[in-house]
Formats: structure tokens, sequence, C-alpha cells
């Protein structure tokens, strides 16, 4: 007799697989919803339902879950969660496996407070499995209402409800309070002063008005890293480039965004003035700043960030991408901020206000 799987937890790697791999995040919840019925279901039950051919007469699960999960009970690799890991990429070269290995956590990390497709304990569980000790949690800010920024009330509430999780998280991992701010049109922060200044870590990012002139975005940019409250320029480019895979040429190329047009050496010199750091996104679909700004960032002194930028739990796996890059430009360990632990990540976000 082979020994019985564990069906949620093969359900589990199956969703944080694809999303890993970027698929949208409703073809994904179907697993984590099936994960989260199973889970709830007594073993007896499931083994009877699995022999009547009844699984799938459960809500929240479908024809395609009740078969994995059947599989599971019989003690075999689920067929789905077999085809996708057949397809997982290469090992990362030695250098970036070196910065991935001194990586202690993520700067950059959203939950379905905003735009992300999960709740804010379900990133903190993958991100402890991926042996990280903390995330800083950075959701949108108000301004950003296609991503559901939060209002200064939601984003309260939410700190309190950290504080809570915090209590119950397993033992060393803990969430970081933070932000993603939108970056004004004149450089201001779109958050209460108040707030920003109770967060332990603040990325500042631009999501609008991207095609403006040199000088404006220039200054814009440099106004914002001056800001006290602010630690982390986010995307620096705000550029989007095409994802091999993601559907036909003509929708990769619609989908892809030129970087923003700045003055690189006023606002390298702005990020080294005032000890704050520049992020190095490891979304696919953004991977910025290019890699010649980023060398360039790396010759002045700059400190970075390996972010993820992840809205669900598999891309808290991506930072292997921003890694590549940091190994690529030659970026030492030690200036990436993320290496440090979260004490010394946070006297350094404190000394900046
Ligand atoms: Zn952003
Ligand atoms: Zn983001």
């Amino acid at each position: 007799m082979p020994t019985p799987r564990d069906p949620v937890a093969d359900l589990r790697r199956i969703a944080f697989l694809l999303e890993r791999a970027n698929e949208a995040t409703y073809r994904v919840r179907a697993f984590r919803s099936a994960a989260a019925v199973v889970a709830k279901t007594p073993h007896d039950e499931l083994v009877a339902r699995a022999e009547a051919g009844t699984l799938a007469k459960m809500a929240g699960v479908g024809e395609v879950t009740a078969r994995c999960v059947t599989e599971s009970l019989a003690g075999e690799e689920p067929v789905y969660l077999r085809r996708i890991t057949a397809t997982e990429g290469a090992d990362l070269p030695a250098e970036a496996a070196a910065i991935r290995a001194a990586l202690r956590g993520d700067c950059h990390v959203h939950s379905d407070w905003s735009d992300g497709g999960s709740p804010i304990e379900e990133m903190a569980l993958a991100a402890a499995d991926l042996g990280h000790e903390y995330f800083v949690l950075t959701d949108h800010s108000p301004r950003l209402t296609v991503a559901r920024g939060l209002t200064a009330d939601r984003l309260r509430k939410q700190l309190d409800h950290v504080a809570r999780l915090n209590e119950a998280l397993p033992d060393g991992f803990r969430i970081l309070t933070g932000i993603e701010v939108d970056i004004l049109e004149d450089g201001g922060l779109d958050q209460e002063d108040e707030l920003l200044a109770r967060l332990d870590l603040v990325v500042g990012s631009v999501h609008s008005r991207l095609r403006d002139d040199s000088a404006r975005m220039t200054r814009r940019m440099v106004t914002a890293i001056a800001n006290p409250h602010l630690d982390v320029l986010g995307h620096m480019t705000g550029r989007k480039v095409s994802v091999a895979g993601e559907g036909d040429a003509a929708h990769r190329k619609a989908r892809t965004r030129p970087p923003s047009d700045f003055d690189l050496e006023k606002v390298v010199s702005a990020v080294l003035e005032h000890d704050k750091a520049i992020e190095i996104n490891s979304r696919p679909d953004r991977l910025d700043p290019p890699k010649r700004m980023l060398t360039v960032a790396r010759e002045a002194g700059c400190h970075f960030t390996v972010d993820t930028d992840a809205h669900a739990p598999g891309q808290l796996d991506w930072l292997d991408f921003g890694c590549e890059r940091a190994a690529l430009c030659g970026v030492p360990a030690d200036r990436i901020v993320n290496t440090w632990t979260a004490e010394r990540l946070t006297r350094w976000t404190a000394s900046h206000r």
C-alpha cells in the first residue's frame, strides 16, 4: 500500500507554483479555496468521498481539484503537480545564489487589503516557509483607487490587525509595517505624515504621469527622496517589459511600457545624500531598474533592496530574478538592506525620520 500524501499540502504547492509562474490570481484561487475546504474536512470523510467520487460535490472543490485530492489520498503525486514541477527553471548562477542566500526578507509585498490576491496571514505563512525572517507589508496608498489603495483609516485598521497577527505567527518570522506610497506630481507622498512616521518602512513609487518630461520627473523624484518618510524608491523607471510565454507577440507588446525620462545622476545623488535605497524590483514584467542604471547606482555607492512586489504567495519566490540582476551588475550583498536583520533594517529606516 502506498503512503497517502497530504492533499492540502499538494493543493497549496500547486497554487504556489502557479503563482510563481505568474498565472492570473483567479486561476490559482480554485486551488487555494479547495485547500481551505479540504483542510476543514475530516480525513475519513475525504477518503469516503474519494471512493464514492463525491469530492467535487463539496462547495469550493471542482473536478480538477477533486482529482488532485483523490490522487494524493492514493499516495500518488497529483498529475497536475507533476506537470508543473517538470517545467521548473534551472538553478541560479553561484553569485546570484549567494545573494539569494543572504536575503532575510522582502521589502515590497501586497495583500488583499489592496490589489493583492491573498490575505496577509497566507502571505506571511508562505514567506516563513521560504525561510524569510520578515517582510514589509506595503499595500497601496489612497490615490491609487484602481488598486483599492488604503485610506488613512483603513491603514490604521491594518496596523492593529498586523500587531495581532504578529503574536500568532511562527517564531522567527515577523511582519514589518509599511506602505507603497504614491509619489504625487509635486513630489509629496500620498498619506498622512503621522501615519508614515509610524511605519517600519516606506516604499515610494511613481504610478501616474509616467511620460512627463525629464525636468519635471526628476524634480518629483528628488523631492520624494528628500522626504524623511521615504526609505526606498520603488520600481524607479516604471517600465514594463514583455514576459515570455504570456499570450501572443502582439498581446505581449501591448503590455510593455518604456522607462520614464529623468536625470539619473541627480536621482542617484539624492539617494546617496539622504542615505535611501533603490529597489531592484524582481517582477518578471518589471525588472526595474534596467541593468545600465543599476550599474551606475552601484558604482555611485547606493544601497538597494531586492523586492518581489508580490501580489500572491508564490510570487514571493521571484527574489531569484532580482538576485540574478544584482549579481550581474556587481552589487555586493551587504549593500542590499534586506540582507540585514529586521532590527538593523528598522534602525536604518528610523534614522531617516
Ligand atoms: Zn508599484
Ligand atoms: Zn507594488
